[in-house]
């Protein structure tokens, strides 16, 4: 039957045989889902299944990995492949299910996730998995920009990896900048490439026409549980508080389902006036010998998470570099009255840590301290 034969069919029902049909057609291909998971356990533990699979359905590899991953769970999880068995639970809410439940709350996630929305379980997988911030150093120690010239075509290929804020501050001044790049009157818009590619050349070279500076409009996603995320990433706790004391990033908090509860001017974080106050006294970054003068941030002296507070001799200003080895997410901390001059030291972590006292038992302490406690 073709599908406008079907159509007609259907137009001589009612209302209601509508509705109880549709149910009906959803819960079929649920258990229909259900059957094809179980064949893939059996071809899975025949070694069978490879990603000339996706090819041939017209799916992702990525698809089939997680069908894979999503079958293998099912047999540890009784209950909640009973209740997908049922056709009670959509596809995404079983692929997000089985990555949350264990043995232990298998029962308990049978009964909460048909009332959940996939979007919702998804979040609580993610939440999971709040970066540390071993895994927040690794990222930043995995920096680079390469370049090589090709002989024969006479360009230069090249890239970049950028730690999870830092690479979207630096795509979205570049996507603010190609944004600008209209051209003129009839003509047709080059290709965004094209575009990024020119608003890379004019970052550097600051050649090009006058355009008003494009400024990165990182937002960052903070939702009631769970990690803060850029861009569908979730980073560490300690890099978001380093960040929420500057004005560089817009934070949305966000409910389960990612709607936006409230928007956070990050300026109103620190009173403007103490904000202006610790730039003015401060002039210059104060890590030792740094001058640097530009892009500098304010930097708590002892963390907000470890107890610190707004106050001006809890604040100074440091480079953005030289930030990202503070404490709470580096290994340094900056000791001493920031108001006396020379009476700022850079310390270990520990050492500032050691002072606090156990009692502070900040959030990734254990990680800050190391594995000798
Ligand atoms: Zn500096």
């Amino acid at each position: 039957m073709s599908f406008g034969d079907q159509v007609d069919e259907l137009r001589t029902h009612s209302l209601e045989w509508l509705r109880d049909a549709r149910v009906e057609a959803v819960r079929e291909q649920r258990r229909w889902r259900m059957r094809e998971l179980a064949i893939v356990r059996v071809l899975d533990e025949r070694d069978a299944i490879d990603d000339s699979l996706a090819a041939a359905d017209g799916v992702s590899v990525r698809e089939v990995r997680a069908a894979v991953e999503t079958a293998r769970a099912r047999e540890s999880l009784p209950r909640v492949a009973a209740v997908a068995a049922d056709g009670a639970l959509s596809d995404g809410q079983l692929t997000a299910v089985t990555r949350l439940a264990d043995v232990d709350s298998d029962a308990e996630w049978a009964e909460r996730a048909p009332h959940c929305a996939p979007a919702e379980l998804q979040r609580a997988v993610r939440a999971r998995t709040v970066p540390t911030v071993d895994e927040s150093r690794r990222r930043h120690a995995a920096r680079a920009v390469w370049g090589r010239f090709d002989e024969r075509e006479g360009a230069w290929h090249g890239g970049f990896v950028l730690p999870d804020l830092e690479g979207s501050a630096v795509m979205a001044v570049l996507e603010a900048r190609a944004e600008q790049m209209r051209p003129a009157k009839g003509d047709a818009w080059a290709p965004l490439r094209v575009r990024l590619a020119d608003a890379l050349v004019e970052s550097v070279t600051g050649h090009g026409p006058e355009r008003p500076p494009a400024r990165a409009h990182v937002l960052v996603h903070v939702p009631v549980t769970g990690p803060a995320e850029v861009h569908g990433v979730p980073i560490a706790h300690e890099r978001l508080e380093q960040l929420l004391a500057n004005a560089s990033l817009e934070v949305e908090v966000v409910d389960g389902d990612g709607a936006t509860v409230a928007m956070l001017p990050t300026t109103t974080l620190i009173p403007t006036r103490v904000m202006r106050a610790v730039r003015t006294h401060d002039v210059h970054c104060r890590w030792p010998g740094c001058t640097r003068t530009t892009g500098l941030e304010i930097h708590h002296l002892v963390p907000r998470s470890w107890g610190g507070t707004d106050d001006p001799n809890n604040l100074v200003v440091v480079c953005a570099p030289h930030h990202r080895q503070l404490v709470p997410h580096g290994r340094w901390a900056l000791n001493g009255a920031p108001r006396r001059v020379g009476a700022l030291r850079l310390v270990p972590a520990d050492a500032l840590l050691g002072r606090l006292g156990p009692d502070r038992s900040p959030r990734g302490a254990a990680q800050a301290r190391g594995p000798s406690g």
